[in-house]
Order: C-alpha cells, then sequence, then structure tokens
C-alpha cells in the first residue's frame, strides 16, 4: 500500500492518500481542500479514487469535499452529521467564507470493513473528540484523525467532545493494536502506539 500525506489548508490537516498497486484502487482520508497533487499522485500509479472516507466531521477535515463531488462517494460516521449540517454555523466563525452544505454518501459503523483492493481498512469508532469520530485501520497503519497526535489527543471542549470518553476510546481502542502500529494524525507528525503509549502525557 502506498501512502501520501498532504498538508493542507485551512489547519496543516493532514489529508493521506492511499493507493493499491494490484488493484490501483485509493482512497483519501480527509479533505479539507482541493489540490491538484492529489490528481497528479492518482494519475501517477494508474490509480481510481473509491471513497473519501472521513476522520470525523468538523470542517477543516471536510472543506474540500464540494470540490471533489463526484470523483468518489463520501463516507462518515453518521453521529457528526451534526457537524455537517451545521458547517455554515461555524465556518464564520474562523473567519471562512460559507459553502453549500457537502453531501455525504453513506454512513460506516464500527469494525466495518472497507476494502481497497484486497487490502482491508477497518472502521474504529472512537468518540470523544467528537461523537462520530473514527479511526482507520489498514495494514498495520492508522488513520487516526483528531482522536491522537504525537504526544497529544485531540480537544474535547467543542459540542460531542468528552474527554473521560476519548481517553476510553483510545486506551481500548487504539493501545490495544500491536506497538508498531504507525500513527497517521490529522495534524502533526506521525508517531507509533508504543510510543504514545510511553510518551503521551494526556493518557
Ligand atoms: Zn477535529
Amino acid at each position: 500500500m502506498i501512502i501520501r500525506s498532504f498538508v493542507e489548508p485551512p489547519i496543516d490537516n493532514n489529508n493521506y492518500l492511499l493507493m493499491d498497486e494490484a488493484s490501483k484502487e485509493a482512497v483519501l482520508i480527509d479533505c479539507s481542500c482541493y489540490d491538484e497533487e492529489i490528481e497528479v499522485e492518482l494519475k501517477k500509479y494508474d490509480a481510481q479514487l473509491k471513497y473519501i472516507l472521513l476522520t470525523h466531521g468538523h470542517f477543516d477535515h471536510i472543506t474540500g469535499l464540494n470540490d471533489f463531488a463526484g470523483k468518489a462517494p463520501v463516507l462518515m460516521h453518521e453521529n457528526d452529521m451534526e457537524w455537517i449540517r451545521e458547517l455554515n454555523t461555524y465556518l464564520p466563525m474562523v473567519g471562512m467564507p460559507p459553502m453549500e452544505t457537502p453531501k455525504i454518501d453513506r454512513f460506516i459503523k464500527d469494525n466495518e470493513i472497507l476494502k481497497l483492493g484486497s487490502i482491508e481498512i477497518k472502521v474504529i469508532h472512537t468518540p470523544g473528540h467528537t461523537q462520530g469520530g473514527v479511526c482507520f485501520y489498514a495494514d498495520g497503519n492508522l488513520f487516526s484523525g483528531d482522536t491522537i497526535f504525537r504526544e497529544a489527543v485531540g480537544r474535547c471542549d467543542l459540542p460531542g467532545g468528552d474527554f473521560n470518553q476519548i481517553v476510553e476510546s483510545i486506551e481500548q481502542r487504539v493501545f490495544t493494536l500491536p506497538d508498531n502500529t504507525i500513527i497517521y494524525p490529522g495534524h502533526g507528525s506521525k508517531t507509533t502506539v508504543g510510543w504514545e503509549k510511553q510518551h503521551n502525557q494526556f493518557l
């Protein structure tokens, strides 16, 4: 599996493009901004975008969706629909222009398996940063959105946030993965499960 990361506006968001060379299938994890480089990568491997997967519904992870509309179905956990519906309440608060409410094509559930060619992508529901927050686990890699960062955890002071719940999500669903699992967070640099068990002072 090929993993490409793109650091995008509005808040240095990490968007990840996963590609399976054998099947030429690709998925984009989070969609902060349209980036031609993503198209370039897809062309380079002759890959087709199969899904756009959202780790959660916060504005900074979805503001590129309308520019990708029609390219692939958009999948998210249902519990974050409030963030989608209220998007134009939040955008002005952060100085961003309103946008058309993006379309979510399908809801994903805890433990659901999505296929990228023969690679399995497992949905792990990790509420706490938002109620619909999920991580995606594929081939020893965890795409954690804003649930866990290198030596930090996602903020819990926004609507739907719950610190005790995020700690429980991480301890029960992330720290039960192998220590050498590479964590690719929604912001900042990558880390591993083993490193976070030793060094994450929030846990
Ligand atoms: Zn967030």
